[in-house]
């Protein structure tokens, strides 16, 4: 399935012509369509470079994910023009409450400020903002954003990337970039291939994430409760949706836990009539927080050469920000990221000018 105006199939996407004439290459090819690849192609597409985004599902990600924004994040969504429509899926300043298992409250996260201009927690629901992300790209017709488009391979040429995908009809086409940027999530594909090595452990903890709508508790905030039985949270949402998660003990299985009756056993600790709530989304699903070792990889550092970017994982957890920190400190990931590559293909384009004078 193809979404968005801008939507083309890899057939359609920019190809390089067989004179190897620079004019049909994409600038950049993002893998993902997840918030970090969207993001940068709100940017990119900003800076007007022709941006490809191919992602391998057939639509955005649907089930339960992100709730908690900080500002940094307003600041970046006010930097592409979409802070405006995000906001209406937030909820500002909204606490953090942990409780014991008597139910007191022993602390309280409360934010109250504004130091860099917006609500430094903000409540939203992922799949809502990540929707206007993709529809964010729609205003630039030199992005494209293909679904159904799963990024098998690539190498780096004398002077650009090839990617090789899967399209949608399951045939395997070949994409020419000057730049790769990987933002396909914690199992990124361009990671395992560039052989970046996750560093350090990871203490993994497994939760039953359910999104409930028509809130039936009605109260504002997140709750922590830390019962050593079982730990769980529930927090109130934008537009009257409620969140629970519950840890997964290890005598449990994803099965159990997931079937209406289980779903049910699990929020009658939170809810007084479980029977009645109105799931949307539920899921198992087990939290790892790691780095990848490296982000550029192998990268050369004259710009006149292509070079192949890894933004996997977490958006905090990218360590594109910190490579390129020094050179626009107090920004984004993306917005660095975005800045480098305009920078960069700005350098090729003038290097590649003073190649053909005489
Ligand atoms: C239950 C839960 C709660 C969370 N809570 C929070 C929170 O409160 N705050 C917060 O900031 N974060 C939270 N997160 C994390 C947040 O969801 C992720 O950090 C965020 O989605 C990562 O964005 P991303 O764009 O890097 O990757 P993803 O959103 O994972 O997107 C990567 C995309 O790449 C695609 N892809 C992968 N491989 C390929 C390939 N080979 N070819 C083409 N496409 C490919 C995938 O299909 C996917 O759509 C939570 C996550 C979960 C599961």
């Amino acid at each position: 399935m193809v979404l968005g105006r801008t939507s083309v199939t890899a057939a359609q996407a920019p190809r390089p012509r067989s004179d190897g004439d620079a004019e049909g290459l994409i600038d950049v090819l993002i893998v993902g369509a997840g918030p970090v690849g969207l993001t940068l192609a709100n940017q990119l597409g900003g800076y007007g470079l022709s941006t490809v985004v191919v992602e391998r599902g057939a639509s955005l990600i649907d089930y339960p994910r992100g709730v908690g924004m900080d500002d940094e994040s307003l600041r970046v969504f006010q930097a592409i023009g979409l802070v405006d429509e995000i906001r209406q899926h937030t909820t500002p300043d909204q606490y953090l409450r942990f409780m014991t298992a008597k139910g007191r409250c022993f602390a309280s996260v409360e934010p109250k400020t504004r130091e860099f201009g917006w609500p430094r927690r903000n409540a939203f629901v992922q799949p809502l903002i990540d929707k206007v992300l993709l529809r964010g790209t729609t205003r630039f017709s030199s992005v494209k954003v293909i679904f159904n488009c799963e990024l098998l391979d690539f190498a780096q040429e004398l002077d650009h990337v090839r990617a090789e995908v899967r399209d949608d009809t399951g045939k395997i086409r070949h994409l020419h970039c000057r730049f790769i940027v990987g933002c396909d999530g914690g199992r990124s594909t361009v990671r395992k291939i560039l052989n970046i090595a996750f560093e350090g452990k990871t203490d993994s903890t497994r939760w039953v994430v359910i999104d409930i709508q028509n809130d039936p508790l009605a109260i504002p905030d997140a709750y922590l409760h830390c019962i050593p039985s079982r730990p769980y949270v529930t927090m109130a949402l934008p537009h009257g949706i409620r969140r629970c998660e519950f840890m997964v003990l290890s005598d449990e299985t994803d099965e159990e836990l997931c079937t209406p009756q289980g779903l049910q056993k699990l929020l009658g600790a939170v809810l007084p009539k479980p029977e009645a709530a109105d799931v949307i989304r539920s899921r198992v699903y087990t939290h790892h927080a790691r780095l990848a070792a490296r982000s550029v990889p192998g990268a050369r550092s004259s710009p006149e050469t292509p070079r192949i970017s890894c933004q996997s994982g977490r958006a905090r957890a990218i360590t594109v920000a910190y490579a390129m920190s020094a050179i626009s400190p107090g920004n984004s990931p993306q917005s660095s990221a975005a800045w480098l590559l305009r920078a960069c293909l700005k350098a090729m384009s003038r290097s590649a000018a003073a190649m053909r004078r005489p």
